[in-house]
């Protein structure tokens, strides 16, 4: 079987200012895969100790997964240090370097040189994709042994283990273990408070193991199980799973491929109705993220954007009047909206969205409030005001998911 270990990079973890959790959580999740982890190292940042621990491991490991201190800044050690240890040149990665460079065209900042620094993987690596953030991580195979490098920040370690490394140590493994594993989606509930529900069962996992995951579209629970058959490990999934949904099944939308999207165009389905939409913050998101799933022509009978007031009088027929009491930016706006939208697209169901992106607070409303109703048949049926967090897509994006969460209630 494989001898792995875990090493840690960062002053901040020796003077005691966090705790190793990603070590913490490496080691549990490499228990399902049959690997077994024998020691953890915390080294600061250093070179020659970064060096002199690298080389340690190199003696005695088959595999080796560093985390942090691959970012931008001087202090940042670890590409250096296995530099030093192995003498393997390093290369730029066009795709992470572009990725780098969008990122500030996109915000009208110049990038600093040492912002190149995490674009820089070592020469034959393999790029371990970063989909929660900035630098990617690395598989290097160095003389037999395999050795993942890892940014630091929890959440992006977490995200490319998952879609990365496991996948990558499956294959490694296949040969002893068949390994099985589902990813049950979630709406509705944050991360913190899903990890909350399952505390117990976090903390005792060992085979299968269970890995929430906060992503764009919700929070997903992996759960991943070895066992010598095919079948058994299934099964393992499978109680692991019912286990999980006795206590968040409320929650819980889908499995695997299926996304939020696909969910309330088969419940549509279902009911036989079809849905116009009326966007005025979102301006069309919510529309394009429903017509991203196959299947929407079956229940999307279209969107009328009014972003401007004018547009919410011409396309809506809002008078001036009436604007002039309730407001674009309030929860009867929301339902007139709504009302019209059905009336005008002839259809029996239809959702507004309307609110405060930003950056600045609009008719004393502040930014992230958002105002969403759901009309169906002959009455409004949701009527939700809901204050969002983050950046002005951000507010959009959540916006129209939180559309979605209430079409899928
Ligand atoms: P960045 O690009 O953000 O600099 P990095 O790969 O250089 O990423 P670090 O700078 O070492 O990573 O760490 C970034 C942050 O991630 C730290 O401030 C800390 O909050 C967190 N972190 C780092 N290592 C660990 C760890 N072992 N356990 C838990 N949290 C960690
Ligand atoms: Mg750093």
């Amino acid at each position: 079987s494989y001898q792995s270990e875990i090493i840690a990079v960062g002053t901040e973890l020796l003077l005691g200012q966090i705790a190793n959790t990603n070590a913490e959580w490496m080691s549990e999740q490499l228990a399902a895969y049959g690997i077994n982890v024998y020691n953890h190292t915390v080294v600061g940042d250093n070179l020659d100790r970064v060096e002199q621990a690298f080389r340690l491991a190199q003696s005695r490991s088959d595999i080796v997964i560093v985390t942090g201190g691959l970012g931008p800044t001087e202090d940042d050690m670890t590409r250096e240090g296995f530099e030093q240890l192995t003498g393997l040149e390093m290369v730029e990665d066009k795709v992470t370097m572009d990725k780098i460079e969008s990122y500030y065209q996109a915000r009208n900042r110049t990038m600093t040189p040492n912002n190149r620094k995490q674009a820089r993987v070592f020469e034959g690596a393999r790029v371990l994709k970063n989909n929660a953030g900035m630098a990617p991580g690395m598989y290097v195979d160095f003389q037999g042994t395999h050795w993942f490098f890892l940014p630091g920040v929890p959440r992006e370690m977490k995200q490319i283990s998952v879609e990365e490394l496991f996948p990558f140590l499956e294959s490694l493994t296949g040969k002893q273990q068949v390994i099985q594993s589902t990813v049950l989606k979630f709406i509705g509930i944050g991360e913190s408070n899903l990890e909350h529900e399952l505390t117990d069962m976090i903390h005792e996992q060992t085979n299968p193991t269970i890995a929430p995951l906060a992503q764009d579209q919700g929070v997903v629970i992996r759960v991943t199980a070895s066992a010598s058959s095919k079948e058994e490990a299934q099964k393992l999934v499978a109680d692991k799973k019912q286990e999980i949904l006795a206590r968040v099944g409320d929650y819980c939308f889908g499995e695997d491929e299926q996304t939020i999207e696909n969910k309330v165009i088969e419940l549509l389905i279902e009911k036989n109705k079809t849905i116009g939409v009326a966007e005025s913050l979102t301006g069309g998101l919510f529309s394009s993220n429903l017509v991203s799933a196959a299947g929407a022509s079956n229940v999307f009978a279209g969107s009328l954007v009014t972003y401007q007031t004018a547009a919410k009088t011409s396309l809506l027929d809002l008078s001036a009047e009436w604007i002039s009491t309730y407001g674009v930016v309030s929860q009867e706006c929301a339902e007139v909206m709504a009302k019209q939208t059905a009336l005008k697209l002839n259809t029996p169901m239809a959702i507004s969205f309307t609110g405060v992106a930003g950056p600045d607070e609009q008719e004393g409303k502040p930014v992230g409030q958002v105002y969403i109703a759901i009309w169906d048949e002959d009455k409004v049926v949701e009527s939700s005001s809901i204050l969002l967090s983050g950046n002005r897509n951000n507010i959009r994006e959540r916006a129209a998911l939180k559309g979605f969460e209430l079409l899928y209630q």
